[in-house]
């Protein structure tokens, strides 16, 4: 297989249909393709980074100009076939005597490992020892075909956590989080593409690649070994580009001894089923100010540290990271360099309205350490804000969410207070309390943001009614969370006295101005001083 030239992605068309594609099929104009379909989540992911990765890297626009004209009009899909071709040598997914596509380029002997664990939620060696393989069953997946494991090879590169000594983790960190920009759902998959490509002026080193470039595809040449007397990469030793190729890892499919088969993962048959590969420990070690343009990332304000990629944690993806995912917040969490492409250059640039409904597809795994926890996404708006006033909007979303957290603090430490007679001392998880807290203020929370960009502009106070409605929401939601947590039960089994307790001080402390955490006192004075001026 070949990973520019093959027909190895499946992908739904306009009229329903699903077929194979080449990735240059993607600007065909007549019933065009709209969407990728993978067998898993992480696969989506991945196969949607590997055709943005492949168009940045050989057919990125000059400028922003010419950004914006094959936004309105894609390139024909002859023009991207022949613009892809060059490069199409060094997408060879088996290639028993040559360069092979995110395989090691020497890897003459290494450990033999099931096809199995190039997944990252596969359980490990030791999580098998220990009959811990509940989330995906050790021997579920004994073999599969070449397009998964194109899709298994890349996705593990961009994501791989630490594997064990020296088993390098990815450019990004292990378990990154990844932001892409999505048109509308109906758009054609061009556009979903392309709106994740920056122009080469907009990129330092992003100009044009010439094929074979070692710098931007590592599989073509030895690997910078990490070892003992080997060194790390840093940004300066290769090209920008590579961010979006990293090959944390040195592996090499097994080609020896194949067999016709059912692939497990997607459920083709095939004539050569992969069921094992070879790998081998300290491969390329990323260090340094590495940044991927599709990740957001924490800054040191003292520009010391290096930056660190948001991950995904437990607790889940919600409306309280919005601020660090689409512009910054307050703990130097800063929107991916492709999302501030679109909020400084591309919002509203369009002859029709394609660019007014962007949202942010936020995804990546929850891990901890080596294994996953879970796989979570989450689609965000992106809102069309003038830069002059984005710094007040800034300020006043970040009062509504510090509010918010507050609250969610209060409601916590509250339950916790009715469960336990010693509060402090229970352990266990409880962020379920905090997700449903999330959850149910999240619809009234992008309302209220609606709100806030009709206001901008007009003045440079919060609004009295958005600081109101969502103090309301606040309290509501506490109070109603709480006893739906605490009271929902038996009643003769409840300590009344003490829940009564707990709840009595979550309402002193919500609506009472001399309790109150700081961040809801300065919406109350908002919204009474409105009321004293009425
Ligand atoms: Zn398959």
């Amino acid at each position: 297989m070949n990973s520019i030239e093959s027909q190895w992605l499946d992908a739904l068309r306009e009229d329903g249909s699903q077929h194979k594609i080449a990735p240059w099929q993607i600007a065909e104009q007549e019933n065009p393709v709209i969407e990728l379909v993978a067998s898993r989540p992480d696969f989506l992911g991945g196969n949607y980074q590997f055709l943005i990765g492949l168009l940045q890297t050989v057919f990125s626009p000059e400028d922003h100009d010419q950004w914006l004209e094959y936004w309105e009009t894609p390139p024909t899909a002859k023009e991207l076939k022949t613009a892809l071709q060059p490069f199409a040598p060094y997408f060879e997914l088996i290639n028993p005597d040559g360069p092979a596509f995110l395989q090691d380029f020497d890897l003459a002997e290494g450990e033999k490992k099931p096809i199995a664990a190039l997944l990252i939620d596969a359980p490990g060696g030791k999580t098998i020892k220990d009959n811990l393989d509940h989330f995906v069953k050790r021997d579920s997946v004994t073999g599969c075909c070449e397009a998964c494991a194109a899709t298994a090879l890349f996705t593990l590169q961009s994501n791989a956590p630490s594997g064990g000594v020296g088993h390098r983790v990815g450019l990004r960190g292990g378990g990154p989080m990844t932001t892409l920009l999505l048109p509308q759902t109906t758009a054609p998959l061009w556009r979903k593409i392309w709106l994740n490509i920056l122009p080469q002026d907009h990129a330092e080193g992003y100009e044009t690649v010439e094929p074979g470039c070692t710098s931007v595809l590592p599989w073509l040449a030895s690997t910078r070994l990490s070892d003992k007397k080997g060194r790390a990469t840093y940004p300066e030793d290769a090209s920008p580009l590579q961010a979006y190729w990293g090959m944390p890892r040195r592996i090499r499919l097994e080609v020896a001894n194949r067999q016709p088969g059912q692939c497990d993962l997607c459920g083709s048959q095939v004539d050569e089923l992969i069921t094992h590969y070879r790998t081998k420990n300290y491969g390329i070690n990323y260090e340094g100010a590495w940044v991927h343009p599709l990740s957001p990332y924490k800054r040191d304000p003292k520009n010391e540290k290096p930056p660190l990629s948001l991950k995904g944690r437990q607790g889940g993806l919600g409306y309280q990271h919005w601020l660090g995912l689409v512009w910054k917040d307050n703990d130097n969490n800063e929107a991916a360099q492709i999302t501030t492409e679109f909020n400084n250059s591309r919002v509203s640039e369009a002859s029709d309205d394609s660019l007014d409904t962007v949202r942010l597809w936020c995804f990546g795994y929850d891990m901890d350490n080596m294994k996953a926890r879970c796989w979570y996404e989450q689609r965000m708006p992106l809102l069309n804000i003038h830069s002059d006033y984005r710094e007040d909007f800034i300020h006043f979303v970040s009062q509504l969410i510090d509010a918010a957290k507050d609250t969610v603090k209060l409601l916590r430490s509250q339950v916790k207070s009715a469960w336990f007679e010693r509060p402090k001392d229970a352990s266990g998880d409880i962020s379920s309390i905090d997700q449903s807290f999330w959850q149910a203020t999240e619809t009234s929370f992008y309302e209220l943001l609606h709100g806030l960009v009709v206001h901008i502009g007009k003045s440079r106070l919060m609004p009295i009614s958005i600081a109101e409605k969502w103090l309301i929401t606040l309290r509501k939601t506490a109070e109603t969370l709480f006893d739906h947590w605490v009271l929902e039960g038996e009643a003769e089994d409840m300590p009344m006295k003490r829940i009564m307790g707990a709840r009595r001080l979550l309402i002193a402390r919500l609506y009472n101005a001399k309790s109150m955490p700081k961040s809801l006192k300065g919406l109350d004075h908002i919204t009474r001083s409105g009321k004293e001026a009425a």
